[in-house]
């Protein structure tokens, strides 16, 4: 059987210098993870480009997989073929014959030439080869600008030469794991999947950190935010999920704390347990979902009181986004109907009717002198739970549900 080749352009990934062998050895760990299933593909990265071989026949597949992968910012199908005019001609007659050529539709042909030495130039291949095509599909205009298809050929220095004819989109970014691990606080909202996709594209590897607070919280709530996790785990590989036990905290945050500072110290504590969770995981950073302005947590001077806590950096990719480009973005990933689920997290249920927007520091740490903060952090982490989610993690849930009916 024909070998088939696809090729893929890095993008960003291709400015960088010594780096450059590790991000392309994180890319090829995550293709090979996410085509494990398509048999016998070969990977080969060089300098500008990647090359995946495989025999098999399930293109559709693999084009679907490339397409949700960080650091890849279009790839095409490529045919190998002869550096030879008559051989060139004929596999582009090949490739066109395979399309649904329809009334009213163009072409052109561009032609790239690293080999100086071949016999034409690269005006001169565009020519002969466009000659030919249009020859034979007469109802086929050449068109310069968006043409419905271009054909590429190319004439390599060393080895053959390539065409191509369909070429598509990737993600952009970077490498997943190139730069790095944060640690995503989740809860069940819109925004903080999004927040961890954003990152996650940017080459982060992403650990999930849920706070849960049972019996207040419902196991659909911790089911909501495992979901989400499978999602985001898409666009890398499996995500670590912690789930924190919380209710303990939040009582006594209820039963010392006046309902209008409740929501600037329960966030402190989230802060205070998320620096330990950072150390025990070897983490870099923590990434959450904040908006600027979205909820009194998120206004300005709540923020500065409640990062007070800590000094580990926090990423917060969605801090200048509005709420519809974040509604956007989880259509887009697939994440709305599960934030749509109406589950309610701990901050919900624990919600102050008219919380501080502009709380104030040394207030808070008074109120907090009430509390065994150590004890409380300590006891929280101690007791999380830890489970690995891959993509198929809902696909799985639902399997197993079916087979209980
Ligand atoms: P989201 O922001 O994810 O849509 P939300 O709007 O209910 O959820 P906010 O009150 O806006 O949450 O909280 C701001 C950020 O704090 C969230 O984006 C998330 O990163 C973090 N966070 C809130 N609740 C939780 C939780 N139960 N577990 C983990 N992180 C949480
Ligand atoms: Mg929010």
């Amino acid at each position: 059987m024909e070998e088939k080749q696809i090729k893929i352009h890095y993008g960003e990934l291709s400015t960088k210098g010594k780096n450059r062998k590790m991000f392309q050895q994180k890319m090829a760990e995550q293709i090979r993870h996410k085509t494990k299933h398509i048999e016998r593909i070969k990977i080969f990265p060089n300098r500008d480009f990647m090359f995946i071989k495989w025999e098999q026949a399930r293109y559709e597949e693999l084009i679907e997989v490339l397409k949700d992968i960080p650091g890849i910012s279009r790839f095409e199908p490529v045919y190998p073929v002869a550096k030879d005019m008559d051989a060139i001609k004929k596999r582009a007659l090949e490739l066109f014959s395979e399309l649904n050529i329809q009334d009213g539709e163009s072409f052109k042909v561009v032609a790239k030439r690293s080999d100086k030495e071949f016999e034409l130039d690269t005006y001169e291949i565009q020519r002969e080869v466009g000659d030919v095509i249009g020859e034979v599909y007469q109802n086929l205009a050449v068109k310069m600008t968006r043409p419905t298809y271009k054909l590429t050929v190319s004439i390599h220095l060393k080895d053959e030469a390539y065409l191509s004819l369909l070429s598509y989109q990737g993600l952009q970014g970077m490498p997943y794991g190139s730069s790095g691990r944060g640690m995503l606080m989740l809860s069940g909202g819109f925004d903080s999947p999004i927040a961890g996709y954003l990152m996650m594209r940017r080459g982060m590897e992403i650990e999930a950190v849920h706070f849960s607070s049972p019996p207040y919280t419902s196991p659909q709530a911790l089911e909501k935010a495992k979901k989400l996790t499978a999602k985001l785990a898409h666009f890398g590989m499996p995500i670590k999920f912690h789930n924190v036990p919380f209710a303990k905290i939040q009582e006594e945050i209820k039963a010392h704390v006046p309902d209008s500072e409740s929501m600037t110290v329960m966030r402190r504590f989230m802060l205070r347990i998320m620096d330990q969770l950072i150390e025990r995981n070897n983490a870099d950073a923590i990434v959450n979902g904040e908006s600027l302005g979205q909820v009194a947590s998120q206004t300005i001077k709540s923020m500065r009181v409640i990062n007070e806590v800590t000094s580990t950096p926090i990423f917060r990719p969605l801090i200048a986004t509005d709420k519809n480009e974040i509604i956007n973005l989880a259509e887009k990933i697939d994440t709305f109907d599960i934030s749509n689920e109406p589950y309610e997290d701990c901050c919900t249920v624990f919600a102050p009717t008219a919380p501080h927007t502009k709380p104030k520091q040394e207030k808070i740490e008074d109120y907090e002198s009430a509390l065994d903060i150590e004890g409380l952090v300590k006891d929280a982490i101690e007791n999380t739970h830890i489970e690995k989610i891959d993509e198929d993690y809902i696909r799985k849930q639902e399997a197993d549900f079916a087979d209980l009916l």
